[in-house]
This record gives C-alpha cells, sequence and structure tokens, in this order.
C-alpha cells in the first residue's frame, strides 16, 4: 500500500508500506477513506516531536472501513463505516476507567506517533470496540473527519476547561483550526462575546463566518486596550490560547479577567513566564489538557442533528496520491487560506 512516511526532520516520502496485519485479537484493519493533516504532523516534521522515529506512517485523524477484526473484537464488523480517534483507549485502565484516555497505559496519542497512523491506504486500530465510532447512516464523512482530533480537542480543551457560560466574555487567541473549533463549539453556550485574535487578517475574516462577535489583528491594533474596551476593563471570562507560544500564553494571563479562566489548548515547546506578582489575587484558574475525545458521541450527535457544521473547516481536497502537494497547500495556510485539507482514498 501507498502511505506518508517521515523520515526524519524536513523529510518526508509517499511510499510503498506492508499493508498493516492484525497483530492482537482486539485490533481492527481500517481501510481509510479520508483523512487529514494537522498542525501536530508540521510539529514532527519539523523534528519537535523526538518519539517519532523514522520509517513512522503519520496520521492521527480519518474515516474509513472495517477490513479486518480480530477475535476479540465485538463492536465493530468488516464493512463497518468508521471515525478513527486520534487518542486510542484500551478501557481498561485506571485513566480509562477515569474518561482520561489521553493518559491510556496502553494507547493514548499512539497514531502517527509511536505506531504507524492514518495518512495511508491502510491502518492498524488496536482497542478497535474502544478507540473507533460508528459512522450513522447519511451522515458526511468528510465532516466526521473533524471529529478524529480538532473538534474535541477545541471543545474539552479550549471550552469545557475554559467554562464558558452563557453571558460570559471568552477570548481565543490563535484562529487556526483548533482556535476555529473553539468558536464553533464556545457557542453550544450562547456568550455575550467572543473575540479571536490573529495576525492573519483572512482568519479573522472566516472568524467573523463562524459567529465571532469581535476580531483583532494582534500585529495592527494593541489586544490588551481593545480587550479592556470590549470588556468594559474587566477582561474576560475565559482566555482560550490556541497557538502554543510564550507570547500569546502570556497574552491570556494579561487579558483574563478576575475569576476567569485561562485554558491552554497550545502544543508549547519553550518555557513561558507565569506573572503571579499580577495574578496572585485574581482568583483565576490555568488549566492544561491532552484532548481526551470523551465528548466524540456528543459531538457526533450534533453534526447528525446539524447543529454543529464542520465542512465549513475544510477548505481544499486532495486525492491521498497528492498527500505531498497537500502538506505544501496546508504548511502554507496564509498564502493558500486554508485550513484543513481532506485527502480521500476512496
Ligand atoms: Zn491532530
Ligand atoms: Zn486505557
Amino acid at each position: 500500500m501507498k502511505a506518508l512516511v517521515y523520515h526524519g526532520p524536513g523529510q518526508k516520502a509517499f511510499e510503498e508500506k506492508p499493508k498493516p496485519v492484525i497483530t492482537a485479537p482486539t485490533d481492527a484493519i481500517v481501510r481509510i477513506l479520508k483523512t487529514t493533516i494537522c498542525g501536530t504532523d508540521l510539529h514532527i516534521l519539523k523534528g519537535d516531536v523526538p518519539e517519532v522515529t523514522d520509517g513512522r506512517i503519520l496520521g492521527h485523524e480519518g474515516v474509513g472501513v472495517i477490513e479486518e477484526t480480530g477475535s476479540n473484537v465485538t463492536n465493530f464488523k468488516k464493512g463497518d463505516h468508521v471515525l478513527i480517534s486520534c487518542i486510542t483507549s484500551c478501557g481498561k485502565c485506571d485513566y480509562c476507567r477515569k474518561g482520561m484516555y489521553s493518559h491510556c497505559e496502553n494507547g493514548g496519542w499512539v497514531l502517527g506517533h509511536l505506531i504507524d497512523g492514518t495518512q495511508a491506504e491502510y491502518v492498524r486500530i488496536p482497542y478497535a470496540d474502544t478507540s473507533l465510532y460508528h459512522i450513522p447512516a447519511g451522515a458526511n464523512e468528510e465532516a466526521l473527519v473533524m471529529l478524529s482530533d480538532i473538534l474535541p480537542t477545541g471543545y474539552e480543551c479550549g471550552v469545557l476547561n475554559g467554562r464558558v457560560q452563557p453571558g460570559s466574555t471568552v477570548a481565543i487567541v490563535g484562529s487556526g483550526p483548533i482556535g476555529l473549533a473553539s468558536l464553533l463549539t464556545a457557542q453550544f453556550y450562547s456568550p455575550a462575546a467572543i473575540i479571536m485574535i490573529d495576525l492573519d487578517d483572512n482568519r479573522l475574516e472566516v472568524s467573523k463566518q463562524f459567529g465571532a462577535t469581535h476580531t483583532i489583528n494582534s500585529s495592527k491594533e494593541n489586544t490588551v486596550e481593545r480587550i479592556m474596551a470590549i470588556t468594559g476593563n474587566r477582561g474576560v471570562d475565559t482566555a482560550i490560547e490556541a497557538v502554543g507560544i510564550p507570547a500569546t500564553f502570556e497574552l491570556c494571563t494579561t487579558i483574563i479577567g478576575p475569576g476567569g479562566c485561562v485554558a491552554n489548548v497550545g502544543v508549547h515547546g519553550k518555557p513561558a513566564t507565569l506573572h503571579l506578582e499580577s495574578l496572585w489575587a485574581k482568583n483565576i484558574t490555568i488549566t492544561t489538557r491532552l484532548v481526551d475525545t470523551v465528548t466524540t458521541p456528543l459531538l457526533l450527535k450534533t453534526v447528525v442533528s446539524e447543529k454543529l457544521d464542520p465542512l465549513k473547516l475544510i477548505t481544499h481536497r486532495f486525492r491521498l496520491t497528492d498527500i505531498l502537494q497537500a502538506y505544501e497547500t496546508f504548511g502554507q495556510a496564509e498564502k493558500e487560506k486554508s485550513l484543513k485539507v481532506i485527502l480521500s482514498n476512496d
């Protein structure tokens, strides 16, 4: 089969690899129908994720059809259409029993990281019974690819951890796919204001179409002054960090109001300064989280009932065989005006 393979920092190839086989009775082999590229894949390609070794097939998102199941798989059979979660969960360890699948002792984020991933014609999914979801008949499978990772991440790490409330004020720093996923799912709670902050005017324009009440281009405007003007000098109730650099985290702790919540979503590679000298008395909460994907069933219902429309996040479509071109387009997001790209293998 063909797959997108990592060969060390800056090196990737779309090449022939052996088709995966069942190695444990709880495995399933899934034929990929649609997959996508994540910002995390770009981090891996830069060499930021050293656990990823030469020869690894990338990708942790997608939908597909069950090709084969191990003898212990009872929830799925050959021919079932499935949504692949970016988080593999055994369902039995202490962390899984607490709903913290991201820290599963036998899984967690392994796809396209510690084991071969979804940017291929076929993928082996361990613990298939508890790591795959049935796709309801008639559901839009492209839209559901957004449920493998970015929507649960934006919702769990941003909106739920950030305690977005009806009538509250929310600032989202970063309007890439994850920031936009937070923007879409924050609206479940009817906050009074959702302020999107970014450097890219196109993405800010997209944010407005997705329901942002205010946008701030932080390269052209004084972000803190604008936020204070919008919130009557209080600061926001929720600040969601969706970039992953020290400056944006520190901005969140500057614009947060008393009693507010800073929810970190971004993947950080460097230390950030925590200004306790100004924060110690502000009653704020700072949260971190890796997505658990516990909300995937809930989000699936909101997509099927059209309360949530993840298709909005898809800007480009390619055949899986054109994945190198898709990486180019996704990697030059500002120039190409790209959000999520879909790769089809059906
Ligand atoms: Zn991802
Ligand atoms: Zn587990």
